[in-house]
């Protein structure tokens, strides 16, 4: 499919049936798989075949789906996983153990901040937080000797700051280290981090990738660019060999292309077990058949109620990198071409209990955890996802405690104006 634009990679990648095989991907409802003889069985585990044995590492219906969206990414190799934190989660838990160091930008959704600050800290990983709007000295400088990753997202949850990939790229690589970003926000459709160099790009496919608000999942894609063994030092886990596989060398075995998601699939998948469950993986598929149909619309809303809000007297504050006065709009039309997403922050005169009160009066966006799916909903984000962090953490994010994320779904724009509009008035 690699010549296929992404429209046709959305609808057809991934999975090419035989003759008589079903149209859409089947849902393997099986736990485990059968074999004639215990030498076939042998090779699976020995990592000699590829194949399946049990549905907590793979799964065909995932590997279908996980491959259309390496497809969409320009990546060499995917996988689903069961959430997008687990995802984030496998992303750098690859390739950082006890007494490593991740530098992150402080602009990334709670549950990750959560995730690497305070779950990791305790698996003996620590993090330096740079801003991303920080130069290029200020994110050098954060840099360790046991440094193995750099994370950002490319579009913030809800902070909606716009990543420099090429930066942060440029800056890990100076490193020795891997760039791996959180694209859930733009998808593939809007944005393809490995195009500007990230090496690794996860998702939470809760997003808009299912789209309907139907399935939770992840997903990780690795663009197979990054040289392990020319860093071997830094990264044993994948250039040396492993004692729990018959001290299989993944970076040697497998090359760059998959070294990264065979590791992840044979070692995490197995020990931690996060796997999408290939129900949601085929929900998952039916959802990306219309990614890039749902994206422009899902934008075109975005920028309609953001270019409405932002002229409203009762509003302090717009933040959607769509609007010219933007401070990420520079950052945005270098690397979100089709424009970003649906989501748009705002804060509203009052603080916390304007933002209540204007919330109970919407009629069409309904007050949710969620965001990127068919039907508006909003949060305030100090009172929800954000509640375990303190001011000073909610401010170095860019989450004022009067802030409002409204995720804009696909419904007619007019509508949605209307709505908030009423919903400010009386
Ligand atoms: C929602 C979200 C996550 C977490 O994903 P889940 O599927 O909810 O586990 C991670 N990163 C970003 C940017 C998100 O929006």
């Amino acid at each position: 499919m690699i010549n296929y634009g992404n429209g046709t990679k959305c609808v057809q990648a991934g999975y090419r049936p035989g003759n008589g095989e079903p149209r859409q991907i089947p849902i393997i409802q099986s736990t485990t798989f059968k074999y004639d003889t215990s030498e076939d069985m042998g090779k699976l585990f020995d990592l000699e075949a590829e194949g399946y044995f049990y549905t907590r590492l793979q799964n065909p219906t995932n590997d279908h789906v996980a491959a259309k969206i390496a497809a969409l990414e320009g990546g060499t190799a995917g996988m689903l996983t069961s959430s997008g934190q687990a995802a984030n989660f496998f992303a750098l838990f690859n390739i950082c153990e006890n007494g490593d160091h991740i530098v992150a930008s402080a602009s990334i959704y709670g549950g990750t901040f959560n995730l690497i600050a305070v779950t990791m800290k305790k698996m003996g990983i620590s993090v330096t937080f740079v801003s991303p709007d920080c130069t290029a000295e200020e994110l050098d400088a954060a840099f360790q000797e046991n440094t193995k990753a750099v994370f950002g997202e490319t579009i913030a949850n809800p902070a909606l700051t716009v990543l420099d990939i090429e930066k942060f790229a440029a800056a890990a690589h100076a490193h020795g280290v891997p760039l791996i970003v959180d694209n859930t926000f733009p998808t593939p459709v809007n944005c393809r981090p490995i195009e500007w160099g990230a090496d690794i790009v996860t998702h939470s496919t809760t997003k808009y990738m299912d789209g309907h608000g139907a399935a939770v999942g992840g997903a990780i894609v690795d663009s197979g660019r990054f040289d392990w063994m020319a860093h071997a030092e830094k990264f044993p886990g994948l250039t040396t060999p492993d004692e729990s596989y018959h001290g299989i060398t993944y970076a040697e075995k497998f090359g760059l292309e998959k070294a990264f998601i065979t590791k992840c699939t044979a070692q995490l998948m197995r020990d931690f077990g996060c796997i999408q469950s290939p129900q949601n993986a085929f929900l998952l598929n039916l959802g990306l058949e219309s990614l890039h149909v749902r994206m422009p619309k899902h934008v075109e809303n975005g920028q309609a109620v953001a270019e409405f809000l932002s002229k409203q007297p009762q509003v302090k504050k717009v933040s959607y990198p769509g609007l010219p006065a933007d401070p990420y709009h520079v950052l945005a039309e270098k690397y979100l071409k089709g424009g970003g997403c649906g989501v748009v922050s705002f804060e509203i005169e009052g603080g916390r209990k304007a933002a209540e009160a204007f919330m109970g009066k919407l009629k069409l966006a309904a007050i949710e955890t969620h965001v990127a799916d068919a039907r508006t909903c909003c949060l305030n984000p100090a009172t929800s996802t954000h509640r375990q962090m303190n001011e000073e953490q909610l401010r170095a994010a860019g989450i004022p405690a009067g802030l409002i994320r409204i995720s804009c779904g696909l419904e007619d724009k007019e509508d949605l104006i209307a709505d908030l509009s009423q919903a400010l008035g009386e």
